[in-house]
C-alpha cells in the first residue's frame, strides 16, 4: 500500500479540582440560564410535515412509499438570536460572553435532541438539564502556558484562576494547546488537543461478533480480538443487580450499576489502546451501524443479534476513533458475499460460508470482515496489487490485557477452519480470572 499522511486531532481531558463559592454561585446561574434558554427556543420551535418517499425493493420491483414525518425547525435567525441574547443580558451579572456560552450550550443541546429525535431516539419532550455545570467560552480564557495556569473572567475585572503546573498529567500534555474548559461543583475538566500527522500503512476490516471483534489485514491476516470478558461483566452484575433489586435495595443496585460501568469502560479504554499498539499505524474499517436499519430484510436476523447482544459497540467505536484512524461502511450483505466472485448467498447455515457458484469455503466469521475490507478497498479505488492474497491458514489471536498495556498474542494458528482449540480457550479465561482479582491499574 502507498502510504498516506493523515492528521488527527487528539483531544485529551483531564480534570482539576477546585472548591471556591463563586464557582458554585455561576454553576447555579449558569444552569438555571440554560434551561430557560433551551425554554425559549423549544418553545419557538416550528414543526413541519415532511413527506419523504422511500424506496423499497420488493421481489425486484421498485416500491415507493410515502411517509409523513413531523420535523423540528430550530428558530436560528439573528433577530431571534438578538432578542435572546437581550433578554438574558438583563439577569446576566456576569461578563457577556457567559450569556454567549450559555446560548450556544443551549443550541447545541437542542441540536443533538433533533439528531436523536429524527432517528426515533429521542421523544418529542424538551430536554432537560440534570447535571451541574458551566461550558466556558475561549474569548473567556487567557491561557498562560510557561505558568500552566488558565485565567477565566467572571467579570470585568474579576477572574477565577485554574492551575495545571502540579497535576500528574502534565508532561502528557506538554506542548498540547488548551480547549474550551467545563467547571463543575468541585472540578473543572480541561481539554488538551493536539493535531497529530500520521503516517498510514495498513488497513484493518473488523467485523463486531458477540464475543468477538473479527478482523482481516493485508498484514497481519485474519485477527480474532476475544470479548468474552465483557459478556462475563455483564452476566456477574445481572445477577448481582438482580438480586440487590429483589431485596429492594437501591443504592446497592446503583452501586452495582456504577461498577458494571466503570469495569466496561475500562475494559474499552484498554481495548482501544492495545489494538492501536498492534496497529500502529492503520486505518480501521468499521461497520456503520446507524446504517444497520437500512440492510435488508434477510440480514436482520444477524443484525438484530448484534444490536440486542451484550456488547457496547458504539462505545468500542467511539473508543477506538479516538485513538485511531476510521472509516465506516455500511455493513450491507458483507456477511453473504463471496469475495471471490461476488455472488451472494441466499441462505446462510452453518459455520462455513460455501459458494455455489464458484466454490469458495471460508469460516463465516472471517468472511464479514475480509468482506468489509475489500468493499473499502474497491470503493476506494485501491490498485489491483492491492487485492489481498488471500491465506487461510491461522489466525492471529489477540486477548486485551487488563494490567498492562500490551495485548497477549497467540500465533497464527493452523488449520483456522476447524473450532477454537480448547487448550487456547482456557487460557484466556485463566488469565481473565487472575487479573479480574487484581485491581486494575489505573491509567
Ligand atoms: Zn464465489
Amino acid at each position: 500500500m502507498e502510504n498516506t499522511l493523515k492528521t488527527r486531532e487528539v483531544v485529551r481531558t483531564y480534570s482539576v479540582p477546585i472548591n471556591n463559592e463563586r464557582i458554585r454561585e455561576l454553576i447555579t446561574w449558569y444552569s438555571e440560564m440554560l434551561q430557560r434558554t433551551i425554554e425559549k427556543i423549544w418553545s419557538s420551535i416550528i414543526w413541519e410535515y415532511r413527506f419523504p418517499e422511500i424506496v423499497r425493493k420488493k421481489k425486484g420491483i421498485k416500491v415507493k412509499i410515502g411517509r409523513k414525518i413531523r420535523v423540528p425547525k430550530i428558530p436560528s435567525d439573528k433577530n431571534f438570536k438578538k432578542k435572546l441574547r437581550d433578554s438574558l443580558l438583563t439577569q446576566c451579572p456576569y461578563a457577556k460572553h457567559w450569556v454567549d456560552a450559555v446560548i450556544r450550550t443551549a443550541y447545541s443541546i437542542i441540536s443533538s435532541w433533533r439528531k436523536r429525535y429524527l432517528k426515533g431516539k429521542a421523544r418529542k419532550t424538551m430536554p432537560r438539564i440534570r447535571r451541574r455545570f458551566a461550558r466556558c467560552k475561549i474569548t473567556l480564557m487567557r491561557v498562560d502556558y510557561e505558568r500552566k495556569i488558565i485565567r477565566v473572567t467572571l467579570r470585568p475585572g474579576e477572574y477565577l484562576e485554574i492551575s495545571w503546573a502540579n497535576r500528574w498529567f502534565i508532561n502528557r500534555v506538554r506542548g498540547w494547546s488548551v480547549g474550551e474548559i467545563i467547571i463543575k461543583d468541585a472540578r473543572v475538566l480541561i481539554p488538551f488537543k493536539k493535531n497529530e500527522v500520521e503516517i498510514i500503512e495498513d488497513l484493518v476490516a473488523w467485523d463486531s461478533n458477540e464475543l468477538s471483534l473479527d478482523g482481516y489485514s493485508p498484514s497481519k491476516g485474519f485477527i480474532k480480538v476475544d470479548l468474552r470478558y465483557l459478556q462475563s461483566i455483564k452476566i456477574v452484575y445481572e445477577g448481582k443487580k438482580a438480586k440487590a433489586q429483589s431485596l429492594g435495595k437501591r443504592e446497592l443496585y446503583e452501586k452495582y450499576s456504577r461498577r458494571e460501568r466503570n469495569k466496561e469502560k475500562d475494559f474499552i479504554n484498554k481495548l482501544a489502546k492495545q489494538i492501536t499498539i498492534l496497529f500502529p499505524k492503520a486505518i480501521h474499517i468499521l461497520e456503520d451501524l446507524e446504517k444497520e436499519d437500512m440492510v435488508r430484510k434477510e440480514e436482520v436476523e444477524k443484525n438484530r443479534r448484534k444490536r440486542n447482544s451484550r456488547t457496547p459497540w458504539k462505545q468500542i467505536h467511539r473508543k477506538l476513533s479516538e485513538k485511531a484512524f476510521i472509516a465506516k461502511i455500511s455493513p450491507k450483505n458483507t456477511s453473504r458475499t463471496c469475495p471471490q466472485c461476488g455472488y451472494i448467498v441466499k441462505t446462510q447455515v452453518g459455520r462455513i460460508f460455501k459458494c455455489k457458484r464458484c466454490g469458495f469455503e471460508l469460516d463465516r466469521q472471517k468472511l464479514a470482515s475480509l468482506n468489509i475490507y475489500l468493499k473499502y478497498t474497491r470503493m476506494w479505488g485501491f490498485p489491483h496489487s492491492y487485492e489481498p492474497e488471500i491465506s487461510y491458514e491461522g489466525e492471529l489471536w489477540v486477548g486485551v490485557t487488563l494490567n498492562g498495556w500490551r495485548p497477549m498474542i497467540w500465533a497464527p494458528m493452523k488449520g483456522a477452519l476447524r473450532p477454537m482449540k480448547p487448550r487456547e480457550e482456557r487460557l484466556i479465561s485463566l488469565d481473565i480470572n487472575r487479573n479480574e482479582t487484581q485491581t486494575p491499574l489505573s491509567r
